[in-house]
């Protein structure tokens, strides 16, 4: 290890810097919000540092840096435009034993600054050691992604805990168990999420638990995995799957989202296809209830969006009647990533000014869906589990009078590495289809936005063109 991490309290202490452009200006910004005592030494000086000086934020000396300015110093910045006075000036304070940074001098540094996240009074400091400012940055973008935005309130929350704690709970393993409780479990969830009652009232349960008896209570959280491609996951899906200890995952679930869960989580996949247990809505919510029973953060992971032809609804009524604690996180549900990556607008403002999402499936009582309505000029429907369907689809369109020119398309593994598109018309649809022999997962488009996808398809654009013909 070449350096030593270490988070420096420089209230009211004494630090100089030593050069006045913006470079300087960027530490001031820094340095002003530690309370420490800041002296700049420089012969010009940037008009903000000015201001700031006349604010009484930081002490001038409008001159060339004297060895005597070191005085007293217990953190030194250097940052003048000479390179040759920059090394003297750390040698002179390297000699005193005073810690300095040269701005873009590692070699001359006794210490370096850290790229950070900076969500006071948490702050994640990121080093290469000198090697790679750009690593460092890029290391920064994706932490900044993953740190919660609250996290800094939260840490405050937690010290105001830290009082109730004590009092109630004596022993300080019991103690630590229940903090890691908050900060593991929901409780840090509601937080982030901005629900500051349900945080408190999951914590004064906790609390109330741990001083009275064992274990934290199980929830589950309904999350949605959108069409495919696991960039098109959210933050919060992410952050779900990191922190479970139990995934319950649909069929539909790509690997390339699963392979972003915790390691050691338990996956149970819960599809309908052979070999896989749980197979009946009935199963499944026994097993999301005895997992949360048994004090396990279970995700239940969706295709898609879970409130859309998802059951999410059903396994939450379930989870609700077994008043076990759940919330729900959305998806990107098959129509709009599917949409997005064929290049087919839902909505265009001379082409459709309503889109209606249809299962393709029979209802489970033989009901119809209002083919009148959907077969209306001016709008988009999209047939989800319709692929097996699509003729019968096409004709009641057409029964119910959409024109046989009317555009429709085909998006199979859509947002996947090998989507595929065709588009044709009612009355050719089949022929196309039958031809590319597409297979599930699919969505069917049908309506005059899917016309467009010629010009505006951007993603496997090659393989769509492959199979489009025109009406
Ligand atoms: N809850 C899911 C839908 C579940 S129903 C959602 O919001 O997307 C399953 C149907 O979704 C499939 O039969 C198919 O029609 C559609 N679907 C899901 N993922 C898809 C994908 N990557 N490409 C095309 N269709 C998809």
């Amino acid at each position: 290890m070449d350096y030593f991490p270490v988070f420096f309290d420089l209230e009211a202490q004494r630090v100089l810097i030593v050069g006045g452009g913006e470079v300087a200006l960027r530490k001031v910004s820094l340095l002003e919000r530690t309370g420490a005592d800041i002296t700049l030494v420089a012969p010009e000086i940037h008009p903000d540092l000015m201001a700031r000086a006349a604010q009484g934020k930081l002490k001038l000396a409008i001159r060339e840096f004297e060895p005597d300015d070191l005085r007293g110093a217990r953190l030194v910045i250097v940052a003048t435009a000479h390179r040759a006075v920059n090394r003297w000036i750390a040698n002179q304070s390297d000699a005193r034993g005073i810690p300095v940074n040269v701005v873009d001098d590692r070699e001359a540094s006794r210490f370096i600054v850290p790229a950070i996240i900076d969500r006071d009074p948490v702050l994640v400091a990121i080093s290469t050691g000198g090697t790679s400012p750009v690593l460092a940055r890029r290391l920064r973008e994706r932490l900044e992604a993953v740190v919660p935005k609250k996290i800094g309130a939260f840490a405050l929350w937690l010290r105001a805990l830290r009082k109730s704690a004590r009092r109630r709970l004596r022993d300080v393993d019991t103690r630590r168990r229940f903090f890691e409780a908050v900060v593991d479990g929901a409780a840090e969830r509601r937080f982030v999420a901005g629900d500051l009652p349900g945080a408190q009232r999951i914590a004064q349960a906790l609390l109330a638990e741990a001083a009275t008896g064992p274990r934290a209570p199980g929830e589950v959280t309904l999350v949605g995995a959108g069409p495919g491609d696991p960039e098109l996951l959210t933050l919060k899906a992410l952050r779900a799957l990191q922190d479970a200890d139990v995934i319950l995952h649909d069929r539909l679930v790509s690997d390339a989202v699963l392979d972003l869960s915790r390691r050691d989580a338990t996956r149970i996949s819960v599809g309908k296809s052979a070999g896989s247990i749980g197979s009946t809505q009935e199963q499944i919510n026994q097993l999301l209830i005895e997992h949360a029973c048994a004090g396990k953060r279970v995700v239940r992971l969706k295709g898609g969006d879970p409130f859309i032809f998802g059951r999410g609804g059903e396994e939450l009524e379930a989870l609700a009647q077994a008043q076990i604690n759940f919330s729900v996180v959305p998806g990107i549900t098959a129509a709009a990533g599917c949409a997005a990556y064929a290049g087919i607008p839902l909505t265009h403002r001379d082409h459709a000014h309503s889109v209606t999402f249809v299962t393709g499936h029979a209802d489970k009582d033989g009901k119809e869906p209002d083919w009148r309505a959907l077969a209306q000029p001016g709008m988009t429907a999209v047939f989800y589990m319709g692929l097996a369907r699509t003729e019968y689809i096409v004709a009641k369109l057409i029964e119910h009078g959409a024109p046989a020119d009317l555009p429709a398309g085909l998006v199979a593994q859509g947002t996947l590495p090998d989507q595929r598109v065709i588009t044709a018309t009612l009355a050719t649809i089949m022929v196309v289809a039958g031809q590319a022999r597409l297979e599930s997962p699919a969505l069917l488009i049908v309506g005059r936005v899917v016309a467009l996808q010629p010009s505006l398809a951007w993603f496997n654009s090659g393989s769509s063109a492959e199979f489009f013909q025109t009406a």
